[in-house]
């Protein structure tokens, strides 16, 4: 059994949107400029895709084993997404957090809400592509799926933009560079923020008046 309860000193950054708006590329290129940030890698029980890494991509894991850690509330979150389980290891995300890293979770929108039922003090962030023609042609130039998958994918984004005010913040991602600086003002503006920042101003005016 993991323990629920943590110390959030890092930030927790959620960020999901439709497939194909873009998210993974734009979260690697925030944590090549972030080497202090961690990517929380999720647990599926998908077929890894050519070029993907255990342990890097996901980890991956045949259903009776998720079922397995589901049991054990291993999971900050799972969600069944296209017919795969995916799931956030809740020990790994809970480690970082606690020494200070602000940690990535790159979900699916139920995960998403999920996490901010328990986790108010998350940061919740929603990419989006910029028309939806685009987002089609960049689902068919994966080319790792079948034509029925596809559509799939692209009618689930039609619904699922109807998430988005469940979210703090909305990043259109016509540019990665422009969605990487507009995350980057997000996470500066987020720690900044008086209730992120009691001990601080406590620590400052404890001296009281000075000459
Ligand atoms: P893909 O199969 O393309 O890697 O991912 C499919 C969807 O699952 C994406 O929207 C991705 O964000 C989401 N996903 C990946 N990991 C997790 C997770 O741990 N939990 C949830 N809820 N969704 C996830």
């Amino acid at each position: 059994m993991v323990k629920n309860k943590i110390k959030k000193e890092g930030l927790l950054i959620v960020i999901s949107g439709p497939s194909g708006a873009g998210k993974g590329t734009v979260c690697r290129a925030y944590l090549r400029k972030h080497r202090e940030t961690i990517l929380s890698v999720s647990v599926t029980t998908r077929s890894p895709r050519r070029g993907e890494k255990e342990g890097v991509s996901y980890f991956f894991r045949d259903k009776v084993t998720f079922k397995s850690m589901i049991e054990n509330d291993e999971f900050l979150e799972y969600a069944k997404v296209y017919d795969n389980y995916y799931g956030t290891p809740k020990e790994y995300v809970f480690k970082h957090l606690e020494k200070g890293h602000d940690v990535i979770l790159e979900i699916d929108i139920q995960g998403a809400l999920k996490v901010k039922k328990n986790f108010k003090e998350g940061v919740f962030i929603f990419i989006m592509p910029p028309s939806m023609k685009e987002l089609k042609r960049r689902i068919v130039s994966r080319g790792t799926e079948t034509p029925e998958a596809i559509m799939k994918r692209f009618k689930s984004a039609y619904d699922e933009i109807n998430y988005i005010n469940e979210y703090n913040y909305v990043v259109v991602n016509d540019s990665v560079e422009k969605a990487v600086a507009k995350i980057e003002a997000i996470v500066t503006a987020e720690k900044c923020r008086v209730d992120r920042n009691r001990d601080l101003y406590t620590n400052i005016c404890e001296g009281g008046l000075c000459e």
